[in-house]
This record gives structure tokens, sequence and C-alpha cells, in this order.
């Protein structure tokens, strides 16, 4: 297939050459021009706008961008998606945004002829170079079937959410109940081994326990838990305390409008809000613990 994409970060870098590697031509545009240069030294074309990437002659256009803003300008703006794509083309938007931008974006796009669905992932960049990302797809079941079999190069769960936007309705509701759990498993670790118990201990306690989740079983925040987690290695390389920050802000509005109490959620966004302003949130979001910890 020809296949536009935009947005080639730490994340759309690595499913972009995915879909290289499965035999897509790719059309791509991204503002930093290193990431650019990885994709064409890997056989893609590189363009000089969203509008220009739009403009080819492609089947599908991906695009994976920070926020909800980007999303925005990259389809809507001047120069953006919207202004010369061909109404044949399938619109998938895998960045983590709101669901009721996703819902305004894929009605303008709908609006003018095009399909759209909203995909955004989970699996963090380890999941994004192996290509087993876990899709989560709002939008018909029509455009679902299409996007499957493209989704397939790069992740290895597939799994259609329903209409437009729920498939970010997915994503920040597990995104806040991991929040709260790394939080949860940070106190409870914290307590534990404030109180004189080894940590390996009390987290094999924990794993075999009613307390266990995915944050004290496979990425527990206590360094030297569990060896393959990012606290184990100074909290660098994992997923990011300011996207979860990011990602707490989009589930608390969200909340707003469906006038569901997170109260929850709305704590954790605070903790890391504080977190963030200490200069953290470049760190992994399992570093949460450090704030609980004695100087
Ligand atoms: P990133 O910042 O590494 O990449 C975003 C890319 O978009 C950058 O290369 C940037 O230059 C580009 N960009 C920004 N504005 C642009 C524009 N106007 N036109 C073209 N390109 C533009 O971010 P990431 O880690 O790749 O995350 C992307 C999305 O995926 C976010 O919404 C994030 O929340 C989500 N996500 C990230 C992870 C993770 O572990 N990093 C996991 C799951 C989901």
């Amino acid at each position: 297939m020809k296949i536009g994409f935009i947005g080639l970060g730490n994340m759309g870098g690595p499913m972009a050459l995915n879909l290289v590697k499965a035999g897509h031509q790719l059309s791509v545009f991204d503002l930093v021009p290193a990431s650019v240069q990885k994709l064409t030294e890997a056989g893609a074309k590189a363009f000089a706008s969203p509008a220009e990437v739009a403009a080819q002659d492609i089947d599908m256009l991906v695009t994976m961008l920070p926020a909800s803003a980007h999303v925005r300008s990259v389809y809507l703006g001047e120069n953006g998606i919207l202004s010369t794509v061909k109404k044949t083309v399938l619109l998938i938007d895998s960045s983590t945004i709101d669901p009721q931008t996703a819902r305004e974006v894929s009605a303008a796009a709908q609006k003018q002829g095009n399909a759209m669905v909203d995909a955004p992932v989970s699996g963090g960049t380890g999941g994004a170079q192996a290509g087993t990302l876990t899709f989560m797809v709002g939008g018909s079941e029509e455009d679902f079937a299409r996007v499957k079999p493209i989704l397939e190069n790069m992740g290895k769960n597939i799994v259609y959410c329903g209409g437009t936007g729920n498939g970010q309705v997915a994503k920040i509701a597990n995104n806040m109940l991991l929040g709260i759990s790394m939080i949860g498993t940070a106190e409870a670790m914290n307590l534990g081994v404030s109180l004189g118990m080894d940590p390996k201990i009390l987290a094999g306690i924990i794993n075999t326990s009613s307390g266990r989740c995915w944050s004290s079983e496979v990425y527990n925040p206590y360094p030297g838990v569990v060896e393959t987690a990012p606290a184990s290695r100074e909290y660098t390389g994992g997923f990011g305390a300011d996207l979860m920050l990011k990602d707490l802000g989009l589930a608390t509005e969200a909340a707003k409008v469906a006038k569901a109490p997170v109260t929850l959620g709305a704590t954790a966004q605070q903790l890391y809000q504080t977190f963030s302003n200490q200069g953290q949130g470049g760190l992994d979001f399992s570093a949460i613990i450090k704030m609980l910890q004695k100087a």
C-alpha cells in the first residue's frame, strides 16, 4: 500500500519503520529533520508539509503527534491534511488526545468525504519497535476492517472499541487507572520498606496476594525489585511522568464533560503535577515513589 505518515518521534519513528519493513511505500513528514532522515534512509520519501504528504497518491495516512493541539493544526490548519487530501484516503490518528477533539477532527474529515478512525496505542517505545503495540480503534466497523491489516504491521492486539472517539476513551480510562495504581503501589512499597520489610519479599507477597497489579508485578517502582523495570535503571527509558500527567489531564477533562466523578484520578493528576513542578517530569512515571521517600 501507499501510506502517508506524519509525526516520526519516539513512537511514530519505529512504527513507520515497521510499515516500510512490511513492504509499504511511505510518504513522510516531521518537523525534526533527523527523524525524517531515519525514514528516508530506510526507503521512505520525505515531503515539506502535512498538506504535501496528503496530496500524494496514497491509500491511508497515519498521524502520531504529541497532543490535541498538534492534531488540530496538522489536520485542520493552513497547509494541513484536509486542505489537500483525496476523498479515497482513509485517515488514522494514533496520537493520544481527548475524545472530544478526536470526534471533532473526524467529523471535519467525514464532512469532506474522508473516512477516519482514532487508533491510540499502548505498549510504549519497546512495543513500537517490536511491532507488538495494542491499538484501540474508534470508528465504523467497516473502516476498522480496512485499517486492521495495516495496524497488524505495527501491533499485535488490534481492538475495536466502538464509534469515533472510543479508542481515545479506552486509552485514557486505562492510563488513569495506571497512574492511580502506580501511586498506590509506590505508597504500599514505601510503607512496607519504611517499617522494615525487604522490598523484594514485600513485592513477592503483594504479587501473590490481592494487592497484585501491573504496577507491582511488571513495573515495580522500587529499585531492584524488577530488573527490567525503569526503577532498576534510575527511572530512564520508560513512559515519562509528563506524558502520564498529560493523560491524567485528558481523563479529568473528559470526566467533566461526562459528569463522571474521578476523585482518585484527579488526585493522581495533582501528584504528578507536583512531581513535574519539581523538575522530574522527564523521569519514568514510576519515579513518583521518590516524592514519598525520606531524604
Ligand atoms: P514524540 O514527542 O517523541 O513525537 C512526536 C513527533 O511529532 C515529534 O517527532 C515531533 O517533531 C512531531 N510533530 C509535532 N508537531 C508536528 C507537526 N506540526 N507536524 C509534523 N510533526 C510534528 O512523542 P511520542 O512519544 O512519539 O508520542 C506520540 C503520541 O503517542 C503522544 O500522543 C503520546 O501520548 C502517545 N504515546 C506515547 C507512548 C510512549 O511511551 N512514548 C506510549 C503510548 C502512547
